[in-house]
């Protein structure tokens, strides 16, 4: 096939822009990206290869070379990976456009992104890198196994085109070459590459060589001086996991975690371990300081990468975290797993399962170390992965009450931004208190107003208070060391032993008036009944034992959800005067139209007090201006 021209898609052409126009600094970054995509390529072949020897070609080694050529300005990277054909390369550099790229456009848009390219690995997007210092990128390459030799060359000045056409290529792999921009020629000098990738890819397994051009003496006439080409090898390839723990500095260390997650700030904590007995295997383990921002995507790859005795096998190894760990990035390096185990020999393997049990306690209790130890980094980490941590509690039985242990609560009894955790809780609990009592709202400052605080506030309770969306999920049904967690908004609440026996006599003199408040708002509430639970509100709504938590119902219904209509229950304060002032009205002339209004009022101001529109917010405000107009003085 001869030259065709193609256009990129849409978004691949927006960032071409951005990549182009907008990102100035660390602009070395570039090399980076394409080291690290030949390093894929290699480990992608050498894996293949395990089943299809033919992929080997012969077998020379593996190997990145660099190559700088002054004379034509151009700088050349190339891989004996595994390669691609014509259809790939349409694919993969100018059709698919890979999972975080709108987000990326998004966030490259705000200014304060703008002068960071470290971004550009992040999502995905390395390759393009190139035209940061390359005013045009050519990109021959050819399937490692092919027997043809037919590859393809790949080309675009990154203005909305690219060209492809079969070309001959002898050997396998890929060569990418930058002709380089006019003004970052320094990116074609021996010390400025060796320092970028020095810094940047030195664990890089394989080795990138650099071809060097160097004056020695002949060896015809010592004499004399010639120029010879010679390869050098830039990096110094140690596996950095295998490496002793004393030799590593936290620079490498912070390097290779950024190789790894494509994360451009430092990680919170590493874990580094050797594991021998049952199983034997070395992990290599980082705690991120920043929740990344895919990390509630469905496309989000979870899991460290998993290598055999140095092999890289996949670059994500779901079966080796809990999902509830998904945040934990690293590499996990196997000596007992054989060097061709595949996906699905992966999910119902033993040592995998060792493994996955050995990392989720060591993360875990590094955890609690942590907390103990270097209190205020574990507020951090708790604020950026709390909620994602706590999904363990739902989802791993065997680890509910450790995870229990490491979460953090807002709670009645500390100031904001200041947090409780639950063996605090229960130390300090009343004598008699048989509940972890717990309240849902949307924040902190809705939370801790709520009327159905009143009478925990009174007795002296502790109340939690819980603002991620799915906590009631999960502590609903929650027990911590024997206690169980209860909502302070279901059920019916009696703290005070004194105030229930009063109630118990109200009960009978407000019964005909709490029966004739239920018939008129037969179609708004379940039932109406005084309450344990307020001392200062007249009144509020609760939910019944086992219902759906009035603050998950509205979230669910702002995401769209159908939610079924559940009704919920009128509690009225006993002790309110103005459950009494509605007691006399209601004996002296309960058919009144005036009594009818106050009534609808009561429940208007229950919803006003959740923080709800009341059901006709127009005749409310007429009810209130008319009661003013009457008590003017
Ligand atoms: P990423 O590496 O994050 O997937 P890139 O934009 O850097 O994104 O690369 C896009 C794709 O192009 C890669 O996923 C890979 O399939 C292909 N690719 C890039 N460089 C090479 C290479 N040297 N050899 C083989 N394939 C490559």
């Amino acid at each position: 096939m001869s030259l065709q021209s193609l256009e990129f898609k849409t978004e691949i052409n927006q960032i071409l822009d951005l990549v182009v126009n907008s990102l100035y600094s660390h602009k070395e970054v570039f090399l980076r990206e394409l080291v690290s995509n030949a390093s894929d390529a290699i480990d992608k072949a050498r894996y293949e290869s395990l089943t299809k020897p033919e992929l080997l070609e012969g077998g020379e080694a593996w190997k990145i070379k660099i190559v700088a050529n002054k004379e034509a300005n151009t700088l050349t990277i190339s891989d004996n990976g595994i390669g691609m054909d014509m259809q790939t390369a349409i694919n993969e550099l100018g059709t698919i456009a890979h999972s975080g790229t709108k987000e990326f456009v998004a966030a490259i848009k705000n200014r304060e992104l703008k002068d960071n390219p470290e971004l550009i690995g992040q999502f995905g997007v390395g390759f393009y890198s190139a035209f940061m210092v390359a005013d045009k990128v050519m990109l021959i390459s050819r399937p490692a196994g092919s027997t043809d030799k037919k590859g393809v060359k790949w080309e675009s000045s990154a203005k909305g085109t690219y060209t492809v056409e079969d070309v001959e290529k002898e050997t396998k792999g890929t060569d990418v070459i930058l002709h380089i921009k006019d003004d970052e020629k320094k990116f074609l000098d021996e010390w400025e590459i060796r320092k970028i990738i020095e810094k940047y890819s030195d664990y890089i397994e394989h080795p990138i060589v650099m071809e060097v051009e160097r004056e020695k003496e002949s060896q015809i006439d010592k004499s004399q001086k010639v120029k010879v080409k010679e390869e050098e090898t830039l990096n110094s390839q140690k596996a950095i996991w295998l490496r002793d723990k004393a030799e590593i500095t936290d620079e490498d260390y912070n390097q290779f975690y950024k190789h790894i997650s494509h994360d451009f700030t430092d990680p919170a904590k590493i874990i580094h371990y050797k594991a021998e007995g049952t199983s034997e295997f070395t992990a290599l383990l980082y705690l991120p300081s920043k929740l990344p921002f895919d990390i509630f995507f469905k496309e989000y790859k979870i899991g460290p990468a998993l290598y055999v005795k140095r092999v890289q096998i996949m670059d994500h190894c779901e079966e080796l975290i809990p999902v509830y760990l998904r945040f934990i990035k690293g590499v996990i390096d196997s000596s007992d797993l054989p060097l061709n185990v595949s996906r699905e020999m992966l999910q119902n393997n033993r040592q995998v399962d060792v493994i996955k049990k050995s990392v989720t306690k060591k993360i875990l209790d590094t955890l609690l170390e942590m907390k103990k130890n270097d209190y205020e980094k574990y507020v951090i980490f708790h604020k950026e992965f709390g909620k994602v941590l706590k999904e363990g509690i739902h989802f791993d039985f065997s680890k509910r009450e450790n995870i229990g242990e490491l979460i953090l609560f807002a709670s009645t009894m500390v100031e904001k931004d200041k947090y409780r955790t639950l063996d605090d809780y229960i130390k300090d609990m009343r004598d008699g208190q048989e509940h972890i009592y717990y309240l849902t709202a949307t924040s902190y400052d809705e939370g801790i107003k709520s009327p159905h605080l009143e009478t925990f506030k009174k007795n002296g309770y502790e109340v939690l208070i819980l603002t991620d969306e799915i906590d009631d999920v999960i502590f609903g049904a929650y027990q911590y060391k024997e206690k169980m967690f209860k909502s302070v908004i279901r059920g019916d609440i009696s703290l005070d032993k004194t105030e229930e026996k009063e109630k118990q006599k109200s009960v009978e003199k407000y019964k005909g008036l709490l029966e004739f408040i239920k018939l008129q708002l037969i179609d708004d509430v379940k039932d109406v009944r005084l309450s344990g639970r307020l001392t200062d509100s007249p009144c509020c709504l609760v939910a019944e034992e086992g219902q759906i938590d009035p603050a998950m119902e509205r979230m669910l219904k702002a995401m769209g959800q159908a939610v079924p209509e559940t009704k919920r229950i009128l509690e009225v304060n006993p002790n309110h005067p103005l459950t009494e002032t509605l007691n006399i009205m209601y004996e002296k002339d309960k058919k009144s139209k005036k009594f009818e209004n106050y009534v609808a009022m009561l429940y208007e101001q229950a919803l006003l007090i959740e923080g709800v529109k009341p059901k006709d917010p127009s005749a409310f405000a007429k009810a209130i201006a008319d009661l003013m107009v009457n008590s003017s003085f």
